[in-house]
This record gives structure tokens, C-alpha cells and sequence, in this order.
């Protein structure tokens, strides 16, 4: 983090100094290197010429080491794996950690002082024994050994002897007109270097099959062996299964690589590799690619096509933005390496996929690669939208071109979903909704930012929905908008203007607008380089005999170009363009009978709500829109109201079973009002019970406060049954006690400290307002008497204010809760912290709890049948006074259902909630231990003391309390059982006193509203 304020504010200073000066450096390598694949090693050699191209001299030079970045633990890649909860690389060891070490820079025969950066040990500034001046070159000679990583850990590695070898050797960081440009390498967020040639040999066991950049030299005996193992792979009509290593062949060989124009060189070698080699014509020079796919028995039918979706990939890019300059492309299969698919300059490492089509677009979108990150040779790490999101806008047009008449192949999920599809009702979403979706639910919580960031600036979803899904549907709406021929025209004169050379997004704006004629701020301001939102909506229409006077809005914060349809009997009949405005614009169109007006139609313009799109042209109702009832859930439908529907089934003790459906209107993305009601019929009290829940968000774009919910719960259940017999009668007489609650909430969402942590910070206002029934017995003296039984309703309400942070992450969750509740009867304030220990392994470690409380009650309780007071061992159903919480049984003193708790308070296990009680103060401290092995055991320690623990049963002394104990997790956040084995005094006391046994010291924790579907399928969306 550190370094990015550094880089941050060098990039302002200096772009001060020389703004508009372009220049751009040359690196030239020359590299022997030899792997070992015993010791999965490489040696090398490094020479490179550095040219200084800029107006100033330098006094130094900065490299890149990234396989320093796998070295331990506390490397930003390290940090960065962490944060975002991948746990490998904390659990990685020795062996699987990767370095770069025995460096000795030199100039000729001069020693160069060097020294690695503080914190950022794969950075390294090289000092110059004099300035390298303006136009001058400077050759710099280094020895390198690479310990090579597990692959698992992210790009470089070897999986046994399968070698990944990228970002491998000793590379200037680029020095453009901003400055330098070093950063450290992450697994999010990508590279930036110097243009320049490459000469590699690389010395291997001779029967390892190598991809790699640039062309062969001197490989005629290289390509005699690719060429036989290609026809014979060719004669394969089934592949074998088997993916183990044939032995390395003693004998050795050194393949020599050229390249000119690159800026990076990756190698791939594996000995189990299948070749097929081919050719692609260009159709413009009609220049000959040669084509190569290396690939093992893993996906082998797949790949048999590969070289088909090699040659069209380059086919259509060569075309739409210009020539693939290089004479040979190679898609290599890394099937058992880290990530899916990675672009390297005319080579790509392809991931296992499990489909023919999805191999196909991924190779597509990495060759892609090849002209955004190659040969423009994009800054990607500041301007990760020009390499990735313009990539996967072509990936989506390669799609929508290659299969124009494949409805089907459009539909296929190229993103997960897989499973989910039909109960879900996705099987009708098609490539280039799923990604509007997607881009929908960062926008409608409001929690996108703009394209053009710094990729660390990213949260992990951010990255995929804003870089590649918001840039993707941006450029479609531009492309759209231009025209194919003038869009494609623009892209081409940028290709011509600025390939090899580094540009940035104000040279893709200039070029744009240059060729086009046309103002495009809308887009490359306010699409790209901001947050702000389109939404255009139709707030009237008169018609007159053949013309219809529509008054349309813009309620969003773009003025961008818009299509105004025509539409009758669901066909478009008409279109008309309309450029961007503010405010309102009254547009006439021609008009006919039954005519429906509407806004884009044809869903281009990635709108935040296309709802407000439609109107009718006469009727009654002229905005309304047809209802959809359909099951569980679906992606929105603009045109129509949709209402979800499941079915439901409760229990608890008194209603006993509880049948019946929940109506709800929540689909993938949150909107500003939401509902769900749930009645049901209940078989113990043959009545309606249920529940129903209703959401307001009010959304504050870029705000700390971003987020205000108004939430109303309301529920009404049974808590009690009571059989009274009668003696008058001699008739058992059944009374269920039922209680009604009303849950308002004011809750105020800050935004996310941390981008790549999952961290929430809330501020929660609530009032719970609870009617209940509560038993009046009436028990008269004398001989002959009616016993009666009134349950009266009494209203209880209560104000609580609630602060808290919540980091869900993984390896280091925890909470901070401050909270005070406040009724005419008490007054409570309280803190609970909990922190989690991690061992290093996943799911591996100690949680901790802190609880500390105090509370004033006032000297009469005017409510009957609650006690506020602390418990020592959590809250039992029955004193769970805010109906928080289901109960299986909520006034059960024996059976199985007087075991369930809430561990709130002081956080014991032990079942003493009729004895240690405070009405002033409370603490507790609460640690549990994961154990070795897969065991789902935990041990658990637990000490606190409130303020009148000494006393029990008129005895004193009794001090401290603590209890130790094992607790079984069976599904974690729904339901946890514990058993303490262990204990003070004052616990033994309680167990002597009640009688209990080990099975009346059994408690469990059970948090059913944690299963709840709809908050499932809201996460799926969220990733
Ligand atoms: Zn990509």
C-alpha cells in the first residue's frame, strides 16, 4: 500500500515536469538459462541494453524480481492471497515458495550497487556508476537463479515437472512520461513493460515439448520431432487417460527463441504434451501464421480443435483491429496450474475447462490479449479496463460473431452459474446479460467505481463486474452507437497510431473522437473514468392522429446517446436516435394505433433501471406492466411486475408443524424496496401464524454513509401451551400463548474500509415493539371452585442502538459490537469483540470473545415474565425477550428443546441461567481451539465474574467462574452443540442443586434464519 502513495505522488510530480512529452524506452535481452528438473531450478545468464530515450538522464535503474514475490509471507503477494482469503501461500511450505537470488549486476566488468526495496523484496533499484543521459544505452549483466514455486500459488510455478515459467527473469520496470513505473507483482491486477527484443536460449532435457514467445532459431531438428509428434497425434483417434511424467532423458537440448517488439517472454514445458501445429491465413496480406497446440490427455478431445479456435481468434482480430504482427501463435494446456487462462506475448496457458466451447472463447479472449496487453503494451496495472475489459468486449463480439445463428451456444454460461441455471431461472439469459447482471449488482447497491482505477483499487467483485463487465456492455453501447464500420475504422487508426508504443486511455479518447468527428465525453469520461449511472426514463405521451409528443427524462448522471422504439404487437418498428440531454426532451414520433413506446429497445445501454423505459401509447394504465408469478426466483424482467413464490415449512413447539408459502419480490440485485410475506397455517394451534419482512434502501452514491435500510419485521407466533384441567368439569382444557412482534430498524451501511477485504461497518437504530399473551391464573379458595385461565395481552417495547464491523474474511474475521438497549424497565450497554486466530491453515485456529456489559434496572419491573438481567450462560428462549432468535421451544424447562440457547452474555455453556445472573455488571472472556486433522471438535475455554457472582444459595466466596469444554461445529453459523466437561464451583453448585447429569449439560446453539435461500441466491450474484 505503501508503495502505490509513493507511485502516486511521483506521478503528479513529474507529470508536471514534462506532461505531453512522449518518449519511450528499449530493453534488449539476451538470456541462457537451463532448468533442473530434479530440483525444479533455473540458472541463467541475463544481458540487456537499456536505451534511454527520455529528455532526462537517469541516475537509476529499477527492476522487477517477481519470483521474490513468492519468497514468504509477508510479500504483497502474500498479503494480497491472504486478504482475500486464499490460503496457500500461508500454508505453502519451504519447498513450494519460489525466489530469485545470486544477482550480480554488472556493467562490463564494473559492479553496480543494488539493493532490493523496503517491504517489496520483488523490486530492486540499481544505482548507475554515471548518469545514462538522453539517447545514450547502457549494457547491464546479471547471473540469476530462480527457485521455481508450487503452481497452485499463482502464475510462475512448476506443478512436479510441468513448468509455468513467467515473469521468471530480471526486468526493467517501465519509465515513461509519468515516471517510473515499478510495482510489486499481485495475482490481481497485471504487468507494464518496456518494448524492446529478446534472444533466449533455454537448455532442458531433450524430451520436454517447450511453448514459448518468439521464433525458433536454428530448430531444425526441434521442428523434425514437433512435426512427427504432430502427425502422430494427429492419428489419435482417443486419447489415452493417463497424466503421469515419462522419465527426463539424460541427453540435453538448447532451443534457441527470437522475438523483436514484445515486451515479456513466457516458456511452458511439459514432456506428456500432445502437437498439433497449423496455419492461419491472414485475410487482409494473406501473410501465413503458423499455429502450435500443446496439450495433455486431460481435455485432449477438446483441444484436437484447438488449432480451429486458434486460427479464427487471430482471423477476426487481425480484421477488426489490425494484422497479428508475429509469424507463430502457441496455446499451451497448464491444466494443473494456478488461474484458467493467461495471455503471454504469441503464447497462452489455458486452464482445464470442461467444454469444447469454453476452451474455445478462452482461447480466444487470451489471444485477444495479445493486441491490448501485447502489442499496445497497456499500463495494467493503472488502466486494467484497457487491457482486460476491452479483451473480453471482443471475447463477447468473437462470441456473438463466430455463433450469429447459434441461439444456444450464445446462451452457454462461459461464467459458472452451471448448476444453478434452471432453479434459478437463468436458462434464458444469454453471454451478454449475464453480464449486464452482473455489472447490476454492483450498481444497484451502489458500490461500483469507475473503470479507470488502479487495479488494487478493486474489491475482488468490483474487478470482474466493473473492469470486464461494465467495459465490455460500455464498449458494445459505443460500438453500437458508431456504427461497426466507424467503430471498427477508429480502433484500426489506433492500432496504426499507437501499436508498440504504450498508449493510454486519452490516446484511445483522441483517436476515437478524431476519427469519428464526434464529442464522445460521455463515454470515456463519464462511462470509463467515473461511477456515474444511465437512466433515462419516459414520463409521458398526448398522441395526436398520427404523431405521438413523448416527454422523456434523464434521471441518471450521464448524457449519453439513446434509441427511442417504436414497438407494435412486440415487434420494432421504429427507431430514432437520440443524443444525449439533461433534464427532459420532448421528442415527436410518427404514431399508429396500439403502438407501445420504449427506450432501447434492444437492451445496449447498460441502464441502472430499464423499468422506467416503457409507456403505452393509450389505455388507462399506460406505464403498468404486465405480472409474472414465478418460482423462487428469476433475473428482473423490465417488462414485467414479478412476484416469487415458495413454498415454506416451520416448526416449533406450540404451532407445531407450519405449512404454507412466502411471497416475495427479491431477485439477484437489491432494489430500493423489497419484500417477503410468509403466512402460514399452523397443526398445533389451527391458526395463522407467519411472518413478513419489508425493505426500504436509500442509496448514497460515494458517500461514507453509502447506504440507509428502513426495515419493518413482523411476526406472529405461539411461545407457550398450557393444559389446564378443570376441576369442575374434570375437562383438559389446551391455551397457546401467542405473541406478535413488530421489528422497525434504521440501519446505516458505511462503506467498505478495505477493498479487498470483505469488512462491513453498520449503524443500527431499532425499536421492537412485542405484544404477548401472558397467563393469568385464577385459582379460587373453598370447596366446588372453577379454576379459570385469562391470558392477558400485555405491550412491551423496546429501543436498542447497535454499532458494528464485521470482517468476514477467512484467515482473520472478527466483530466489534457496541450496543445499548433502553426500555422503562432497564437500561443496558455493551461491548462483544471477537477475533479469530488463524494457525496459518484454513479454518485452523483459535477464536476468541470478550463480552462486558452493564446494566441499571429500575426498582419495579412493570411487565410481567421477563427477566433482563445477564446471563452467565446465554439467553434460553425465554429470555430472549426481543424475539431475535427461533425457538424451537421458547418456555421449556426439560426435553430437548430447553437445551437450545443463544450464547450471548458472558458466553458459558453450562446450563445456569436460574442462578448466575447480573443486574449490574457482567464480563466474560471465551477462547476455543480448532484441533488437528479434519475433526469438527473444538476445544473450548471460557472465565467471567459479574457482580454478585460470590453468592449463591446464601453461601459466599465463590469468585470467578470458568468451565472448559468441547464443542461440536455441525454446520457452521447454523448449528453448534457443546458439552463442558469441566467447572467452578459455583457451576457444580447449580449442577448438584438441579440434579443435573452429563446429558443435561448437553446445549446447542441453533441460528435456522441462517439458512435462508434468499440470502444464498443474493450472494451468488455478489462474487
Ligand atoms: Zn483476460
Amino acid at each position: 500500500m505503501k508503495l502505490i502513495l509513493t507511485h502516486l505522488f511521483l506521478f503528479l510530480f513529474i507529470n508536471q515536469l514534462h506532461s505531453s512529452n512522449y518518449f519511450q524506452q528499449k530493453v534488449d535481452y539476451k538470456i541462457q538459462v537451463t532448468l533442473n528438473d530434479v530440483t525444479h531450478e533455473l540458472r541463467g545468464f541475463e544481458e540487456i541494453t537499456y536505451t534511454n530515450n527520455s529528455p532526462v538522464p537517469l541516475q537509476e535503474l529499477y527492476f522487477h524480481l517477481y519470483p521474490n514475490a513468492y519468497k514468504n509471507t509477508s510479500t504483497p503477494l502474500a498479503k494480497e492471497l491472504y486478504n482475500v482469503g486464499a490460503e496457500y501461500m500461508l500454508e505453502a511450505e519451504e519447498k513450494d515458495l519460489g525466489s530469485i537470488d545470486s544477482l550480480d549486476f554488472k556493467t562490463g566488468t564494473i559492479k553496480l550497487e543494488w539493493q532490493l526495496l523496503q517491504d517489496t523484496i520483488d523490486i530492486c533499484k540499481i544505482k548507475l556508476a554515471e548518469p545514462l543521459l538522453p539517447g545514450a544505452s547502457i549494457t547491464i549483466s546479471t547471473p540469476f537463479k530462480v527457485k521455481i514455486p508450487s503452481a497452485v500459488l499463482s502464475r510462475l510455478g512448476h506443478n512436479e515437472q510441468a513448468y509455468f515459467i513467467t515473469q521468471w527473469y530480471p526486468k526493467p520496470a517501465v519509465y515513461d512520461k509519468n515516471g517510473w513505473n515499478y510495482f510489486s507483482y499481485l495475482d490481481k491486477g497485471e504487468y507494464y513493460s518496456e518494448f524492446g527484443s529478446f534472444d533466449v536460449t533455454i537448455t532442458l532435457p531433450a524430451n520436454y515439448v517447450v511453448g514459448a514467445t518468439g521464433e525458433l532459431i536454428d530448430g531444425e531438428s526441434e521442428n523434425t520431432w514437433l512435426e512427427e509428434k504432430s502427425k502422430e497425434t494427429m492419428g489419435l483417434a482417443d486419447f489415452p487417460t493417463d497424466m503421469s511424467f515419462p522419465a527426463s532423458s539424460k541427453e540435453m537440448k538448447t532451443l534457441h527463441f527470437k522475438q523483436n517488439n514484445i515486451h515479456d517472454f513466457a516458456w511452458f514445458a511439459d514432456k506428456r504434451w500432445h502437437v498439433i501445429k497449423g496455419e492461419v491465413e491472414l485475410s487482409g496480406s494473406k501473410r501465413k501464421i503458423t499455429t502450435r497446440s500443446f496439450f495433455t490427455n486431460a481435455e485432449a478431445a477438446f483441444w484436437k480443435k484447438a488449432p480451429e479456435y486458434i486460427s479464427s481468434s487471430i482471423k477476426y482480430m487481425s480484421d477488426w483491429v489490425g494484422e497479428y504482427p508475429y509469424s507463430s501463435f502457441t496455446a499451451v494446456d497448464v491444466t494443473d496450474a494456478s488461474g484458467s487462462g493467461m495471455e503471454y506475448p504469441m503464447i497462452t496457458a489455458i486452464g482445464n475447462y470442461g467444454s469444447a466451447f469454453e476452451l474455445d472463447v478462452t482461447i480466444a479472449h487470451e489471444i485477444f490479449h495479445n493486441w491490448f496487453y501485447g502489442l499496445f503494451g497497456i499500463n495494467e496495472r493503472k488502466h486494467p479496463w484497457m487491457d482486460e475489459g476491452i479483451t473480453n468486449f471482443y471475447e463477447t463480439r468473437y462470441i456473438y460473431t463466430k455463433f450469429a445463428n447459434d441461439k444456444e451456444k450464445q446462451q452457454e454460461p462461459v461464467y459458472t452459474y452451471g448448476k444453478f441455471r434452471k432453479i434459478l431461472n437463468l436458462e434464458k439469459v444469454n453471454h451478454k446479460q449475464i453480464q449486464y447482471e452482473r455489472y447490476l449488482s454492483a450498481i444497484r447497491r451502489h458500490t461500483d467505481v469507475a473503470p479507470d482505477q488502479y487495479a488494487q483499487n478493486f474489491s475482488r467483485s468490483n474487478y470482474g463486474n466493473i473492469v470486464y463487465y461494465k467495459t465490455t456492455l460500455s464498449f458494445d453501447y459505443l460500438k453500437v452507437y458508431l456504427g461497426d464500420e466507424s467503430f471498427d475504422r477508429s480502433m484500426q487508426r489506433f492500432y496504426t497510431d499507437w501499436k508498440f508504443k504504450h498508449p493510454d486511455p486519452g490516446d484511445l479518447k483522441n483517436t476515437f473522437e478524431t476519427e469519428t468527428g464526434k464529442d464522445l465525453k460521455w463515454f470515456f469520461d463519464d462511462l470509463m473514468r467515473s461511477n456515474k449511472a444511465i437512466d433515462y426514463s419516459i414520463c409521458s405521451v398526448k398522441t395526436r392522429s398520427d404523431t405521438a409528443t413523448l416527454t422523456l427524462s434523464n434521471q441518471g448522471e450521464v448524457e449519453s446517446p439513446l434509441w427511442l422504439n417504436t414497438i407494435q404487437n412486440g415487434e420494432i418498428k421504429n427507431s430514432v436516435l437520440v443524443e444525449g440531454f439533461s433534464g427532459r426532451k420532448i421528442i415527436d414520433v410518427p404514431f399508429s394505433t396500439g403502438d407501445v413506446f420504449r427506450i432501447d429497445a434492444n437492451k445496449i445501454i447498460p441502464e441502472l433501471d430499464r423499468k422506467n423505459n416503457t409507456i403505452k401509447s393509450c389505455g388507462l394504465f399506460k406505464k403498468s406492466e404486465k405480472l409474472s408469478l414465478k418460482f423462487l426466483t428469476a433475473v428482473e424482467d423490465p417488462e414485467r411486475t414479478q412476484l416469487f413464490y415458495a413454498p415454506v415449512i416451520g416448526f416449533n413447539n406450540y404451532n407445531s408443524v407450519m405449512g404454507g408459502i412466502v411471497l416475495h419480490n427479491v431477485t439477484f440485485h437489491e432494489k430500493p424496496f423489497e419484500f417477503a410475506v410468509m403466512p402460514m397455517y399452523a397443526a398445533g394451534t389451527k391458526d395463522l401464524t407467519g411472518g413478513a419482512d419489508f425493505r426500504y434502501h436509500i442509496y448514497r452514491k460515494n458517500k461514507q454513509i453509502q447506504k440507509i435500510t428502513i426495515q419493518e419485521t413482523i411476526g406472529h407466533y405461539a411461545y407457550e401451551k398450557d393444559v389446564v384441567f378443570n376441576q369442575a368439569t374434570g375437562a383438559e382444557n389446551t391455551y397457546f400463548l401467542n405473541f406478535t412482534k413488530s421489528d422497525t430498524r434504521i440501519i446505516f451501511s458505511f462503506q467498505r474500509p478495505h477493498p479487498q477485504k470483505n469488512i462491513t461497518k453498520e449503524f443500527e437504530l431499532r425499536n421492537v415493539f412485542v405484544r404477548r399473551d401472558v397467563a393469568e391464573e385464577n385459582i379460587p379458595q373453598g370447596p366446588g371452585y372453577v379454576y379459570t385461565y385469562a391470558p392477558k395481552e400485555f405491550d412491551y417495547n423496546y429501543l436498542k442502538g447497535e454499532y458494528r464491523r464485521i470482517n468476514s474474511n477467512e484467515l482473520d474475521a472478527g466483530s466489534q459490537r457496541i450496543a445499548a438497549e433502553y426500555n422503562e424497565d432497564f437500561f443496558k450497554a455493551y461491548v462483544e469483540l471477537k477475533q479469530f486466530y488463524s494457525y496459518g491453515k484454513k479454518g485452523k485456529g483459535i477464536f476468541t470473545r470478550f463480552f462486558g456489559g452493564y446494566i441499571s434496572l429500575s426498582d419495579v419491573n412493570n411487565k410481567p415474565d421477563v427477566d433482563y438481567r445477564y446471563n452467565l450462560s446465554g439467553t434460553a428462549g425465554s429470555g430472549d425477550y426481543l424475539y431475535n432468535d427461533i425457538f424451537l421451544g421458547r418456555t421449556e424447562t426439560t426435553g430437548l428443546f430447553s437445551h437450545q440457547f443463544i450464547r450471548n452474555g458472558a458466553g458459558f455453556t453450562a446450563p445456569t441461567q436460574f442462578y448466575r445472573k447480573a443486574d449490574q455488571w457482567m464480563v466474560g472472556l471465551n477462547a476455543s481451539t480448532t484441533l488437528p486433522g479434519l475433526i469438527p471438535f473444538r476445544l473450548y475455554a471460557n472465565i467471567g465474574t459479574f457482580n454478585d457472582a460470590n453468592k449463591i444459595g446464601g453461601d459466599e466466596n465463590y469468585g470467578i467462574s470458568w468451565e472448559l469444554g468441547v464443542e461440536l461445529t455441525v454446520m457452521k453459523d447454523v448449528l453448534s452443540v457443546y458439552l463442558p466437561f469441566a467447572y467452578s464451583r459455583d457451576i457444580k453448585y447449580v449442577v448438584d442443586q438441579r440434579n443435573y447429569n452429563t446429558s443435561d449439560l448437553i446445549r446447542f446453539e441453533l441460528h435456522l434464519q441462517n439458512l435462508n435461500p434468499l440470502k444464498y441466491i443474493r450472494t451468488t450474484f455478489k462474487q
